[in-house]
């Protein structure tokens, strides 16, 4: 029967493009739907790139994950004979005490990554792109960098169409369910479907193609701003690591200069806001805008705070801000990936092969239990 598949994944997106690839690796017969183009600005993943890093303030948990997901990006982009990892390094910067600095350095302890703690004065005099108030101090962890986020995406696409999978773009899934025979059955705009497994990687979109996980997000809009620099010298790669700024204003983050002539920074944290994902506009609030302006101006005197580009990128956040990798309750066939909160990017390469083993074997080798559903239902 032609429509049928032995995986169908609902959502080309980062972390659907790259379980794509890991399940038609693996020999499945993937179908990956895509509601949009297959590279869109209307989701999570595009402005060019996403940090990665190995020091994980947000807890040790992820640090095994990660650690995969950066092997993974080396070996597919070799594999596709492109580049989807670049390592700069990367530094955490906070006020000392304010428990972020100390977190990264936590998760370097438990797992013996290289690191170095900077003062203010190390920070000045190996950074000087970044002025920062006299009492934050820094960690440096040599292992960080970014991804080519959107590039990873046509690799990640591009290797499952090779390895026989059918991708169809500009086709949402509108429904599914579970047939007679332990399967699935989804409908689309243009058909219907059907497979033994069900991947869901919609994104923002998540609570519509799946109600118990619908009430634990809600969806928000953050912008990026790419800024002249006047001498790019102190913001090239080698001089300038991935960040991680934590000021009063919130989080802020940045990456070194790559193809784009502007320095890209992203944030704050305090300054995302609720959108609903079904309205079409994108565009930054004039408050985001002056977020991103106040910031260069404050912490990057020697760039211009006028923006060669602004952009708004949208994701999910849960109540306590970590990920939901688990199957739906009740229909053990369908397993989801909601790898939200604003950082999940990094971790696709590793959440794909994570959606490829558990709808295979059903099991995974990280421990997935602090990622559960049931975590929200035990706190109600
Ligand atoms: C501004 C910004 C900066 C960020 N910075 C970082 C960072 O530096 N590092 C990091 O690790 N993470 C970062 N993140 C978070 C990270 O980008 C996201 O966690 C990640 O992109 C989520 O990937 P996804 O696959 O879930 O979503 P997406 O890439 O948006 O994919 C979901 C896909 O599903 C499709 N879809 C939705 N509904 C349907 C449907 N019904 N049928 C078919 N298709 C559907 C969508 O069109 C979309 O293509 C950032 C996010 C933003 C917005």
């Amino acid at each position: 029967m032609s429509d049928h598949y032995d995986v169908i994944v609902a959502g080309v997106g980062g972390m659907g493009s790259a379980a794509c690839w890991e399940l038609a690796k693996r020999g499945q017969r993937v179908l990956g739907l895509e509601r949009f183009d297959i590279g869109h600005a209307m989701g999570s993943s595009h402005g060019m790139t996403r940090i990665i890093r190995l020091a994980y303030f947000e807890g040790s948990q992820y640090v095994p994950i990660v650690r995969r997901a950066h092997e993974l990006w080396q070996e597919t982009g070799r594999r596709a004979d492109t580049q989807l990892l670049y390592v700069t390094g990367s530094v955490d910067l906070a006020p000392e005490g304010a428990g972020f600095v100390e977190s990264s350095h936590q998760s370097c302890l438990d797992h013996g990554l290289t690191h170095q703690l900077l003062n203010h004065a190390e920070i000045k005099a190996r950074f000087p792109a970044f002025s920062l108030p006299s009492g934050h101090v820094g960690l440096w962890q040599p292992d960080g960098g970014f991804v080519a986020s959107e590039r990873a995406i046509y690799t990640h696409v591009g290797l499952a169409q090779a390895a026989g999978a059918t991708i169809r773009a500009n086709e949402p899934v509108l429904d599914w369910s579970v047939t007679a025979h332990g399967g699935v059955k989804v409908t689309t705009a243009r058909g219907t479907y059907t497979a033994g497994r069900l991947v869901l990687t919609s994104g923002a979109w998540m609570d519509t193609l799946n109600p118990a996980l619908a009430p634990h997000i809600k969806t928000v809009r953050q912008a990026i701003g790419w800024y002249t620099v006047r001498n790019p010298e102190p913001f090239r790669i080698g001089n300038f690591p991935v960040f991680i700024l934590t000021v009063d204003e919130g989080n802020f983050y940045g990456f070194p200069l790559w193809e784009h002539p502007g320095f890209k920074l992203g944030g704050p944290h305090f300054g995302r806001e609720p959108i609903d994902p079904s309205q079409p506009d994108r565009t930054p609030t004039e408050r985001q805008a002056n977020f991103l302006k106040d910031a260069i101006e404050k912490y990057f005197p020697d760039a211009s705070p006028e923006p060669l580009a602004l952009k708004g990128c949208i994701y999910t956040v849960t109540p306590d801000e970590h990920f939901v990798i688990d199957t739906i309750p009740g229909a053990e066939q369908v397993v989801f990936a909601s790898c939200c909160s604003g950082h999940g990017y990094k971790f696709a390469s590793a959440i794909g092969e994570i959606l490829a083993d558990l709808s295979i074997t059903g099991a995974s080798r990280f421990d997935l239990s602090p990622f559960s559903l049931s975590r929200f239902m035990r706190a109600a």
